[in-house]
């Protein structure tokens, strides 16, 4: 649609970060807009709506999204963190980085069952979106989808996360 168009027109790339040659997709500019937040908040949820009971945020910018998906769709919202945030995490997964390791860890705060959704802004190699279903499963409940802005195809990050909805893919 128009309204996605534009959206996506709002994604900027910022040359050399977080190191040379690396292109990063910075989403703000289309956080900002308020018909461009909406329209990719409807997109984001819209293959699933009725589907599930709860979306699951990956920190960082997947917490914004999260936010504004669980509010449209009338659900709760469980924010999976790096390790070492939360206060209680009942499981963590560690998974690997282009150098060296990461973990992510939750609460759990889930029904048992519960059908989640997981929400992020960026698919890139997988490796975060692959750890945060484990985690998930780990913890009982039913990943049932999951959802992405932005997807760098050049990465194939699918062969690792599985199958993912993606709004916009470069
Ligand atoms: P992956 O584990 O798929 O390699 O990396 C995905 C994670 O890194 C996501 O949580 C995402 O926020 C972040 N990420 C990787 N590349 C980019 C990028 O170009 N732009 C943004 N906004 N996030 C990125």
């Amino acid at each position: 649609t128009a309204a996605l168009d534009r959206a996506e027109s709002l994604i900027r790339t910022i040359p050399d970060y977080p190191s040379p040659g690396i292109q990063f997709r910075d989403i703000t500019p289309l956080l900002a807009d308020a018909a461009a937040l909406r329209a990719v908040t409807r997109a984001l949820i819209e293959p699933f709506e009725g589907g599930f009971d709860v979306v699951g945020g990956i920190e960082a910018r997947g917490f914004l999204l999260a936010g504004v998906a669980a509010a449209e769709a009338g659900v709760g919202l469980v924010p999976i963190r790096k390790a070492g945030k939360l206060p209680r995490p009942a499981a963590s997964v560690s998974y690997a980085l282009e150098y060296g390791e990461a973990a992510i860890e939750a609460h759990d705060d889930l029904a048992p069952g519960a059908r989640i959704l997981l929400v992020d802004d960026v698919l890139a190699t997988g490796g975060t979106i692959a750890a945060a279903r484990e985690l998930m499963t780990t913890l009982g409940a039913e990943v049932i989808g999951t959802t992405v802005l932005m997807e760098l195809e050049a990465l194939d990050g699918r062969a690792v996360a599985g199958e993912v909805h993606s709004l916009f893919v470069v």
